[in-house]
């Protein structure tokens, strides 16, 4: 493990203070209660022109963390999701109001 200083039981999360992070409560599948989520990837399919790529759809690929028991997305990620589907809206809002068409 060249590179690594310290005991050997220090971990690395950005600049996170060193606290220990398992006295504090886990976030939880709202479905199945399970705590282990695991890896996963939505794609988002817009449209080509949006990001110069011509007319054709294209997919982007958005990581998120879904249950590693029954697949439900987490807690965490549908928050997120959730505040940008709406910060979308309202973008989509503001132009509609000032008469832009796209
Ligand atoms: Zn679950």
């Amino acid at each position: 493990m060249a590179g690594f200083s310290g005991d050997g039981n220090s971990q690395q999360i950005g600049s996170m203070p060193n606290i220990n992070v398992f006295g504090y409560p886990s976030v939880k599948c709202e479905e199945c209660g399970s705590e282990v989520f695991i890896p996963g990837v939505i794609f988002k399919k817009i449209l080509g022109f949006l990001v110069g790529g011509g007319s054709d759809e294209i997919s982007i690929p958005v990581k998120v963390a879904v249950c590693s028991k029954c697949g439900n997305i987490s807690p965490e990620d549908k928050k997120i999701i959730k505040q940008q589907e709406e910060n979308f809206k309202k973008a989509e809002a503001a132009k509609s109001k000032s008469g832009l068409i796209i």
